[in-house]
């Protein structure tokens, strides 16, 4: 079934109307006969309703021309759609039960199309049985023709975004409670879980506690390793608010003082967040945010120790476009929401990284996580 909880805001109908309308748009001025969105975020975007991906088809099919949309069902999933408004959409339902051929369901509404965009995470199950009941039409993904709609935000999940980045900032907050020595990642782990979902999540999404040489593995989990007097640690952690906006902030904590070169280090990444996150206004490219970041760590030697892109999208998705990377040359919108990074991270030894999320302005940045970003020292 559905992961639908009790409290699951949903976009109102005009507001999803009009991504509807902006999504035929899109599909037509990428030359797409129609667009197939399976269960996840691109459906929970145009529908309010992510649905769940099993084995039976569920698919909306929404054609580049004014015919209806069409949202293709298993008879015994309708039901989590019952808070669609489809009527004020303009949808078709068609339920099918087992036994029914669902692939010829689409295959029949679709006619004979040139070119189909299928969802970026559609199983591979359902991909080839459509192409092979769409015969001769060309598939293709529909991520790059939906971007355009999803990676500016309008400004009801900015705010659904603010509340998510003030949601993690009041985890952080709370670290010097869970994070002492004696205690192994896990358990540190485990207090921060139940912190995220109690200040207003409806679940964690993932928890990285990176203690120590663990801290140099930018996507560590939590592991059995005991936090000692003197480690580093990198915690990372993040997950969706009931609107299923995402958080998503690392600080980095010391256990006692620091040695003086940790403490130097960590001041040159700190100062290169700060500038990728300066550099970030309209006009200015993915890759000027990165190489912003980059360069700064690169000439104080630390740039080989920086082994990841600045950052990523978010949304609906914990990572999406835009992509802040080098060589991505996207210009950035006002309304774009994505992480800003950095890292530094010495193999076997330590690692560090700061990051926020921000949100491309008129005419600059808004960052929404506000800790503090100086290495916080805990008690050892
Ligand atoms: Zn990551
Ligand atoms: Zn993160
Ligand atoms: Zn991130």
């Amino acid at each position: 079934m559905s992961r639908r909880s009790l409290h699951n805001p949903a976009p109102d109908a005009a507001t999803l109307r009009a991504r509807l309308d902006r999504a035929r748009a899109a599909a037509a001025d990428a030359a797409t006969d129609a667009l197939l969105i399976g269960p996840g975020s691109d459906l929970r975007y145009l529908i309010g309703q992510a649905g769940g991906s099993f084995e039976r088809l569920s698919v909306l099919l929404v054609p580049a021309t004014d015919t209806a949309p069409v949202l293709v069902l298993p008879a015994l999933e309708a039901p989590g759609y019952v808070d669609v408004p489809t009527d004020e959409l303009g949808i078709d339902v068609v339920t099918w039960v087992d036994g029914e051929d669902p692939y010829r369901i689409v295959g029949d509404r679709l006619g004979k199309p040139g070119r189909v965009a299928v969802s970026d995470t559609m199983a591979a199950l359902h991909v080839l049985r459509l192409r092979d009941a769409v015969e001769g039409a060309e598939q293709t993904l529909a991520g790059p023709v939906l971007r355009t709609l999803r990676m500016c935000k309008d400004a009801a999940e900015l705010a659904a975004l603010r509340r998510a980045a003030e949601a993690i900032d009041r985890v952080h907050a709370r670290m010097g409670e869970w994070l002492r020595p004696g205690r192994t990642e896990a358990e540190v782990g485990a207090d921060i879980t139940e912190a995220i979902v109690a200040e207003g999540h409806t679940h964690a999404d993932f928890v990285i506690v990176g203690s120590g040489p663990n801290g140099a593995s930018p996507h560590h989990d939590v592991s059995d390793r005991v936090i000692q007097p003197g480690d580093v640690v990198v915690v990372d952690i993040g997950g969706p608010i009931p609107e299923g906006y995402n958080s998503d902030s690392t600080r980095t904590y010391a256990i006692g003082e620091p040695p003086s070169k940790i403490a130097e280090e960590y001041a040159v990444l700190q100062r290169a967040q700060e500038a990728a996150v300066q550099a970030v206004r309209p006009g200015a490219t993915a890759h000027d945010v990165d190489a912003a970041a980059r360069d700064l760590l690169t000439e104080a030697g630390l740039g080989e120790l920086f082994i990841h892109r600045t950052g990523h999208g978010i949304g609906l998705d914990v990572h999406e476009e835009p992509y802040i990377m080098s060589g991505n040359d996207l210009p950035l919108q006002p309304g774009m929401a994505f992480s800003v990074e950095p890292g530094v991270y010495r193999a076997g030894e330590w690692g560090a990284r700061i990051e926020d999320i921000v949100v491309v302005t008129a005419d600059g940045v808004e960052p929404l996580n506000r800790r503090p970003h100086e290495l916080v020292v805990l008690p050892a």
